[in-house]
C-alpha cells in the first residue's frame, strides 16, 4: 500500500521516497515507493508529472493501493530518492478539477441531474449530464459558477463518518467505496472525490464553456478553467482581432460582418452563374440549324442548368446532344436523343470511359472519367458537332 501525499496536501511539490520495487517493461520501468506526492490517474484526473531522483515520470497508474510510477530509468531498489512533481500540469489540473465540480454542483443542484461522465483531456474538459440543459441556461449557469470564484468560496476536503454520511447530500454517491473522501465548495458544491483541488475558489481564475452538444439524451459540455480559459480567450480575441483587421470592423463585430460578406458572395454567384448561363444560351444560339449531333463542352454549369441548356440544343439537333461539364475529377453529362438511342450511348460511353448514371431511350444523365481529348474524339468519331 503506497501512502498517499497528496490527498494531505495538494501543494506539496518535493518529497522523499524509498523504492520498493522497480522492474523493466517493453517501453520504460515501473517503480514503486513507500508514499508518493505523484496522483495517479482516476477518478477524470490525468496522472502527475515529474522526475524521481533521475527518472523522468511519464505515467502514474494505481492497482489496488499500490501507485506505480512509469520511467524512462530503473532507481535502484532500496534507495530513498527525491521526487518533484510538476507542478504548473498539477497546478492546471486542480484549478480545472475544481472548476469542473462547482460548474456541476451548480447545474445538477439546478436540474436535479447527474454528472454521468467526466475527461479532462490536454485541450478541454468535458461533463456529461444526464439532462437536456437549454443552450439559453449556460450564461447564467457559468456567471453562477464563477459567483463562488469572485467569492473566494473555501474548499473543503474532509472525511465523514459513515453516520455523518447518511445524512449528507452529495454528488457521486454510488462511485466510491470505503471511506468516502468529501470535497465541498460552499453551497456550490458537494461530492465525493479522490482529486487534488485547490484550496480557495479564487484560485480557479475563472469557469468558461466552450462548447455544449447532445450527448446520450442529455448534454455534454465543454469547458475551461484557470489558466487553460486565459489562454484561450487570447487566442480566441486575437483570432476576431484579426479578421476583424481584415473586414475593417472591431473584433466582436466579426459575426455580421462575415454574414454580410457571405450574403454578398451568394449574390456575386448567383450573378456569375446567370452570366454563364446567358453566354452559353447564346452560343448555343450559333449552333446552325439542323445539326445532326451536338456536343457542347459547359465549364462551371449546375446539372440542373445542363439539361436546360440541352433542351436548348436539342432545338437545333436533328438527332441529338450531349452537354458535359467538369464535375472533380469526373465530367458531368446530359445526353438528349430524339431519335431514342441515348442508353445506346452510354452504354458505349461506359465501354471506353469510366461511366455511371442511366435514364430513358430519350435522355441519360450521369458522370463520365476520361480526358477532355479522348471524349471529344469519341464524339467526333460518331458524327458529333464539337463546340465549346
Ligand atoms: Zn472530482
Amino acid at each position: 500500500m503506497t501512502e498517499r501525499l497528496f490527498d494531505k496536501d495538494a501543494y506539496a511539490v518535493k518529497f522523499q521516497g524509498t523504492v520498493l520495487e522497480c522492474y523493466e517493461e517493453a517501453d520504460g520501468f515501473q517503480i514503486v515507493l513507500d508514499r508518493t506526492l505523484f496522483y495517479p490517474e482516476g477518478g477524470g484526473q490525468p496522472a502527475d508529472l515529474g522526475v524521481l531522483g533521475d527518472a523522468r515520470v511519464l505515467d502514474v497508474q494505481e492497482k489496488g493501493e499500490t501507485i506505480f510510477h512509469k520511467t524512462d530509468r530503473p532507481l535502484p531498489m532500496g534507495q530513498t530518492v527525491e521526487g518533484e512533481i510538476d507542478w504548473a500540469h498539477r497546478f492546471d489540473l486542480m484549478q480545472n478539477h475544481s472548476g469542473e465540480h462547482i460548474l456541476s454542483g451548480v447545474i445538477c443542484g439546478r436540474y436535479g441531474c447527474d454528472n454521468v461522465g467526466f475527461h479532462m483531456g490536454r485541450e478541454s474538459i468535458t461533463i456529461d449530464l444526464n439532462t437536456k440543459i437549454p443552450a439559453e441556461a449556460l450564461p447564467e449557469l457559468e456567471e453562477k459558477a464563477n459567483e463562488a470564484i469572485w467569492r473566494n468560496t473555501p474548499v473543503e476536503i474532509f472525511y465523514p463518518s459513515s453516520v455523518e454520511l447518511k445524512t449528507l447530500a452529495y454528488r457521486s454517491k454510488k462511485e466510491l467505496e470505503g471511506q468516502v473522501r468529501i470535497v465541498r465548495i460552499g453551497e456550490y458544491d458537494c461530492c465525493a472525490c479522490c482529486g487534488t483541488h485547490v484550496r480557495f475558489a479564487g484560485e480557479i481564475g475563472q469557469i468558461k464553456i466552450i462548447g455544449t452538444q447532445n450527448y446520450k439524451g442529455g448534454t455534454r459540455l465543454e469547458l475551461l478553467c484557470g489558466k487553460r480559459a486565459l489562454q484561450d480567450y487570447g487566442r480566441t480575441a486575437a483570432a476576431a482581432e484579426n479578421a476583424g483587421r481584415m473586414l475593417s470592423v472591431p473584433g466582436v463585430q466579426v459575426d455580421m460582418a462575415v454574414k454580410n460578406l457571405l450574403s454578398e458572395r451568394d449574390s456575386l454567384l448567383r450573378s456569375l452563374h446567370e452570366l454563364k448561363w446567358k453566354s452559353f444560351a447564346a452560343k448555343g444560339e450559333q449552333v446552325p440549324e439542323g445539326t445532326e449531333n451536338i456536343l457542347f463542352f459547359a465549364d462551371g454549369l449546375h446539372r440542373k442548368d445542363m439539361v436546360h441548356f440541352a433542351d436548348l440544343l436539342l432545338k437545333k439537333a436533328a438527332k441529338r446532344v450531349a452537354v458535359l461539364s467538369p464535375a472533380g475529377e469526373d465530367w458531368a453529362f446530359v445526353l438528349l436523343s430524339k431519335v431514342q438511342d441515348a442508353k445506346d450511348y452510354a452504354e458505349q460511353l461506359k465501354e471506353v470511359f469510366g461511366c455511371k448514371g442511366g435514364g430513358k431511350p430519350e435522355a441519360v444523365q450521369g458522370s463520365v472519367t476520361g480526358e477532355k481529348e479522348a471524349l471529344r474524339v469519341f464524339f467526333a468519331e460518331r458524327g458529333f458537332l464539337v463546340q465549346e
